[in-house]
């Protein structure tokens, strides 16, 4: 482990925190509340509402793992990083740990969250065993898929803190191998790319640990298959010189300790740390220490936003009468069923063309169809997709008009789309995708006096 923090908290400072909060929520003025947290993987830009924040920092660590029952007790704000160093040296793991080293576990469920592994295990809020949630009125709910809470419980992966702050949860654990090796095999077409990556997420015995995919060009797919072993060898690190993502050409195996798999694209931010010079050797030299992790690259990322450097550039490129060139962001992550995946690669590669493009393969399990606000079919094999990035265009185009072509195809193609980054869903579509009926009926059953925005005016209003 390279890191000193205490990432154990007690039972006692927990609920010392719980009733403080509670206590405060309880007593608010009136005023919409919002999370104070320190990190945030959220892609959305937001007006700065008249909220009152909700200083959930300290619950930040994990109270117990219970060993014998395979079961982890993790405050709401915890990273994936704390969660996963405080599990390993007991030789157990979260079963689904997502990419990012500072997206925690209470906003990953009430976002969503996926991995490698989620063919096999789910997506995260799937590997919970119950929550305690701080509703709007400041009473905690403690909330289990078979108690008088079940509703709250199946409604809160995709509410985004909508109905309630997720304070603590009970999550299964896995036994977890010192090292993991990967195996790569690169295909020229997308068509045998697709039917390997479906055979090795296979319901098999033997199926491996963990599955993804790389489109790197609409000629260019590599699949990589994982499994944890004990089988020793020269151990690969990419949180220097190296680079995950292009070993992906230049490998066909790989071998890691399973800290550094699970935060293999981290370093890089998947390839995002190209847009900020990281990829360069001598830069990587000088501030590596400092710049290889996403959250140094999301920190740089919302300071350009606050202080508006694209506009402020145009502004001057304008009146210097110098070319200026649109972009529209397009920051998403969809699933698509496997079998629609070839229509989506093609519209992908045709229209967005945002290169690389991340395929996480997803195969919610059986109980998928009651998750209120993201029901997906139970079982079924989806593919993630996500790309990060910007797509030229033109003053006479709609704002947002690449945004809008992808929820209409991945609507079309039976798929989902994530609500971290932007939208552009009008409010009967929005209503109709992410069930709005059941949503208001919740709504007003665990925040009738809106402590907290409605799912709509935070995910697509965006305050
Ligand atoms: C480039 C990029 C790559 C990504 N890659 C992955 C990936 O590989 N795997 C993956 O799973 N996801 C990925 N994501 C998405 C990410 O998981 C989501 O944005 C997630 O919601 C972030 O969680 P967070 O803990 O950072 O929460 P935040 O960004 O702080 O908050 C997210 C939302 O959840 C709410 N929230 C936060 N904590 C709680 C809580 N305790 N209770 C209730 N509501 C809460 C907040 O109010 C907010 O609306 C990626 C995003 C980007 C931009």
């Amino acid at each position: 482990m390279d890191r000193n923090r205490d990432l154990f908290d007690s039972w006692d400072s927990y609920q010392r925190t719980c009733r403080e909060l509670s206590r405060v929520m309880a007593g608010r003025p009136g005023a919409q509340v919002r999370l104070a947290k320190k990190t945030s993987n959220l892609f959305r830009t937001r007006t700065e509402a008249a909220a009152q924040k909700l200083d959930v920092r300290r619950l930040d660590r994990v109270i117990e793992i219970d060993t014998e029952r395979r079961i982890a007790e993790v405050e709401g704000m915890t990273t994936f990083e704390d969660f996963a160093d405080a599990t390993l040296p007991k030789g157990l793991r979260p079963p689904v740990v997502p990419e990012l080293k500072t997206i925690t576990v209470g906003g990953a469920v009430s976002g969503l969250g996926i991995e490698a592994s989620s063919f096999k295990h789910g997506l995260v809020h799937e590997t919970v065993e119950e929550m305690e949630i701080l509703c709007g009125d400041g009473t905690i709910r403690v909330c289990r898929p078979d108690n008088e809470n079940a509703d709250l419980f199946h409604a809160v992966p995709n509410s985004y803190g909508t109905l309630g702050y997720i304070l603590r949860l009970r999550i299964k654990l896995l036994p977890a191998g010192p090292l993991v090796k990967l195996i790569h095999r690169r295909f020229s077409d997308r068509t045998p790319f697709l039917s390997a990556m479906e055979a090795a997420c296979a319901k098999s015995p033997h199926a491996p640990d963990f599955v993804e995919g790389v489109a790197f060009t609409p000629d260019d797919f590599v699949l990589t298959t994982a499994r944890f072993t004990h089988e020793q060898g020269p151990l690969s690190d990419y949180k220097g010189l190296q680079i995950y993502y292009r070993s992906l050409h230049s490998r066909t195996e790989d071998l890691m300790t399973v800290r550094d798999f699970l935060w293999r694209w981290d370093p890089d931010w998947f390839w995002c740390s190209r847009s900020f010079g990281m990829q360069n050797p001598l830069l990587r030299r000088l501030l590596g220490r400092w710049m290889l992790r996403s959250s140094a690259y999301w920190k740089i990322q919302s300071l350009y936003r606050r202080w508006k450097f694209a506009e402020r550039i145009h502004a001057m490129r304008k009146i210097m009468r110098l070319p200026v060139e649109h972009c529209e962001q397009v920051i998403q992550d969809v699933e698509i069923p496997i079998g629609k995946s070839p229509e989506f690669i093609e519209f992908f590669f045709r229209e967005i063309d945002i290169r690389p493009c991340w395929i996480c393969p997803v195969r919610p399990l059986n109980a998928a169809g009651s998750w209120t606000l993201y029901a997906m079919e139970p079982g079924a094999l989806y593919l993630n997709f996500g790309f990060w990035g910007s797509v030229r265009t033109f003053s006479d185009q709609t704002a947002g008009h690449f945004n809008r072509r992808i929820e209409k195809i991945v609507n079309r193609l039976g798929g989902r789309k994530s609500l971290y980054s932007t939208s552009f869903f009008t409010e009967d579509e929005f209503r109709r995708i992410y069930n709005g009926i059941e949503y208001q009926k919740l709504k007003s059953k665990f925040d009738p006096q809106d402590a907290f925005p409605g799912l709509y005016q935070k995910t697509v209003v965006g305050n």
